[in-house]
């Protein structure tokens, strides 16, 4: 079964490759495999609609089934931002970094640890191109805010996110320990529960 993971994103295409091996002879497809594989511009108010927007969009392109795994940090601080705009918090172009800097410098007053409480929330949908939405599920992972970057592992902000019950980083975690707590990764257990029964 080939399915096209719907984004651009590295490092959550590495995540979602190296999940597990292979289940039911699963083919990840990539953009690298298409030719004109577009950007898509999500313009939804919720990671929900997101996700649809990308893996409706992207299956009908290419004609492939698509997962697409909208996901984003949540700062109660900040009143949920960055939140859809996680990828655009610092603007349209920003880089990780930028955002990054942007976040800690909203938060620089912020001292007391249990106020830098967050999440990261994913909407993980399978978008089949004859049968429309066959698979949605979401994930969650609450942790803090540290106050400076630590770890070189990971993308996005996981070198300023520290999961519940760490001490540590996302990006001081391994990939397979990421994959075990992460959002991105509660959400795809629930997606391989539905493949294996498919
Ligand atoms: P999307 O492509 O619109 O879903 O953008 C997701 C954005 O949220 C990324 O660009 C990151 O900034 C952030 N994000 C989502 N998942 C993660 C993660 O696992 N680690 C760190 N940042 C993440």
């Amino acid at each position: 079964m080939e399915i096209l993971i719907a984004s651009k994103n590295k490092g959550k295409i590495e995540e979602i490759k190296t999940y597990r091996d292979s289940v039911n002879g699963i083919k990840w497809l990539t953009y690298k495999d298409f030719k004109g594989f577009p950007d898509v511009e999500e313009t939804g108010d919720s990671f929900l609609d997101n996700a649809i927007i990308k893996a409706r969009s992207l299956a009908e392109h290419t004609g492939k089934p698509a997962l697409a795994d909208d996901s984003g940090l949540i700062v109660d601080a900040l009143d949920g931002m960055p939140g859809v705009r996680s990828s655009r918090y610092a603007g349209s172009d920003a880089t990780d970094k930028e955002n990054r800097i942007k976040l800690l410098k909203a938060l620089v007053d912020i001292k007391d640890e249990s106020k830098r409480s967050a999440r990261f929330i994913c909407s993980m949908i399978l978008w089949d191109p004859k049968d429309g939405l066959v698979f949605k599920t979401d994930g969650v992972c609450e942790g803090r805010i540290s106050f400076k970057e630590k770890g070189s592992g990971g993308f996005g902000y996981d070198c300023i996110f520290i999961p519940s019950g760490y001490d540590r980083t996302m990006a001081q975690l391994g990939n397979s320990e990421k994959n075990r707590i992460s959002h991105r990764g509660i959400a795809l257990a629930y997606f391989y529960d539905y493949i294996v029964k498919l």
